[in-house]
């Protein structure tokens, strides 16, 4: 019998097994199994898709369609809730999947779970007044009537990465289903086991069995057939996926939303609290060992405090523990797989090879475990080098010195992506100011990265090469509709009245727009 993963939950008996797989249908036969990133052997196979049988999962939810959007606003809100509270109940079931499949620490998992509850309660609670019938003054008053509606798209596909399987695979497609879209979500192959037992909590809550299919298996042949088949895309991955996926749907004239990579930068103001900004640049640069697309990447620091904000820095950095398994007990997991250690580990050795220094970790930890890597701090990163402007996704932060706010932004808006950034001073007026200055969807005062995505009701999303559209708030639920104009006359068409002078209807008309241009009515 060929080796697996040894930290299967104990809850995870092959009959559970079972109740998850069922929802890929697929007729093949084939497999596709990831590694797990605690011992780098198979956690569990789920069946692999074709690209037919997207096509099949498709016309299954666009047949599904019509009935779920008839449905009430607060009938399908009422499911939602249910899968919040399902959620909430059953955490640890999808905490143990998640550490299991993607190796973060379980504080980091736990925050996907807050955020999704959070996601999921505010769109099924606040969704209808953000799609609500919109009266609008139409030309003719009283006879006419204007409203603007929202109509859903009709299916949308979701394509999310391994990163954050739990909150990206099923936060965008509670907005998308709320307002009375189907949907197809493709698994991230290193995560098919977290986003199955999302599926199987909502079918639990009440949604019908068509009206949110999954399927899984290889990346570019099922997320391209996703693209051909939905009415509209919400991506989650990187920058070079993320192009791919526009040029495909700009083809067939479908809108994408894209929420893509960063390389994002940290601004430590002269007068910042620096303990603070050492706890905000940790949290942020090493959490889900940097495997987050919010995640700080680069320190930009006032050359004033440079020496005493690295040396709290430093002691923040050694104090993470590096650690593995299910259960808390540890702050930095291992990376996802061995491409992420690669890249992780070609970055570092890229930048020391070019003069880079060293400045905590920069090594791999196979002691404990295949994939683990130290938070790393490097000094000295110049232009030449791959992570300087080149995301790493990894536990690594380069520090830099600036001279003042104009060149901390000019720092901060290098390279051509703008996800998120922070700025940590004492100053907060200023570093309002500041902020829209930097070129990026979110930034964070006194906060590292969770503050803005914290906050549900705000849009996030990222500029520049970081992306298209937004998740959250108002646009974050809009996107998934089109917006519709119904205009009712009760007289019947405009224009000229039949059997009088068009000259009398053209004066009349023209005497119209001088007394509302007068009157400064419109
Ligand atoms: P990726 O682009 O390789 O993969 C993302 C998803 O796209 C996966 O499900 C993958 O299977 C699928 N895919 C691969 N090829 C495809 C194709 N040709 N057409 C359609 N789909 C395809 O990204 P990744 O490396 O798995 O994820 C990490 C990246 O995602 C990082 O760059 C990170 O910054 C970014 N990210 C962005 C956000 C955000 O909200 N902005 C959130 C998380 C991660």
């Amino acid at each position: 019998m060929s080796p697996v993963s040894a930290h299967r939950p104990a809850w995870l008996t092959d009959a559970r097994l079972a109740s998850l797989r069922r929802w890929v249908r697929t007729d093949r036969l084939g497999t596709i199994t990831a590694l797990s990133p605690f011992d780098a052997l198979p956690t569990a196979p789920v069946p692999e898709c074709s690209p037919d049988d997207v096509e099949a999962a498709a016309a299954r939810a666009r047949a599904a369609q019509p009935a779920w959007a008839a449905l009430s606003f607060e009938a399908r809100a009422a499911v939602i809730l249910r899968f919040h509270d399902l959620l909430v109940e059953r955490q640890d079931e999808v905490l143990d999947l998640i550490q299991w499949e993607v190796g973060k620490a379980r504080l980091h998992a736990w925050q996907e779970l807050l955020l999704l509850g959070t996601v999921a309660r505010h769109y099924a609670r606040h969704g209808r007044s953000y799609l609500k019938d919109r009266a609008v003054r139409p030309p003719v008053p009283v006879v006419t009537r204007v409203t603007e509606v929202r109509v859903p798209k009709g299916v949308v596909g979701v394509i999310s990465p391994w990163n954050y399987p739990l909150y990206l695979g099923v936060a965008d497609l509670i907005p998308a289903l709320l307002a009375g879209n189907t949907v197809v979500s493709k698994a991230d192959p290193q995560t098919p086991l977290t986003l199955l037992w999302a599926r199987a909590r909502m079918a639990e809550a009440g949604l019908p069995e068509d009206v949110w299919q999954v399927v899984a298996g290889d990346g570019p042949s099922l997320g391209e057939a996703v693209v051909d088949a939905a009415d509209y895309v919400c991506f989650t991955g990187s920058t070079a996926t993320g192009r791919i996926v526009a040029e495909r749907a700009a083809r067939r004239l479908i809108g994408v939303s894209l929420e893509l990579g960063g390389k994002n930068p940290l601004i430590v103001r002269a007068d910042a609290d620096l303990d603070l900004a050492a706890r905000g640049t940790v949290d942020a640069a090493f959490a889900n060992s940097g495997q987050m697309c919010i995640h700080i990447e680069r320190v930009i620091i006032h050359r004033k405090v440079y020496d005493a904000f690295t040396e709290a820095l430093l002691a923040a950095t050694s104090a993470q523990r590096l650690g593995q398994g299910l259960g808390f007990g540890y702050d930095v997991g291992p990376l996802a797989s061995r491409a992420q250690l690669e890249k992780v580990s070609g970055h570092v050795a890229d930048a020391v090879a070019k003069g880079a220094t060293v400045l905590a970790g920069g090594r791999a930890r196979p002691d404990i475990g295949p994939y683990a890597y130290q938070p790393t701090v490097l000094d000295g990163v110049t232009g030449d080098m791959d992570l300087c402007l080149g995301e790493t996704f990894g536990p690594v932060v380069a520090l830099h010195r600036v001279d003042g706010d104009d060149e901390a932004v000019a720092a901060a808006n290098l390279g051509r992506q703008g996800l998120s950034a922070s700025i940590f001073t004492a100053d907060t007026a200023a570093a309002q100011a500041l902020a829209r200055r930097i070129r990026s969807g979110a930034v964070n005062v006194n906060d590292g990265a969770g503050l803005a995505i914290a906050t549900v009701e705000a849009p996030m999303g990222g500029r520049g090469e970081s992306g298209l559209g937004r998740r959250h708030g108002a646009e974050g639920i809009r996107r998934f509709t089109d917006a519709q104009t119904v205009a009712v006359s009760r007289l019947g068409p405009l224009g000229p009245p039949p059997g009088r002078p068009v000259e009398s209807f053209v004066a009349l008309g023209t005497k119209q727009l001088k007394l509302l241009r007068r009157l400064g009515i419109r």
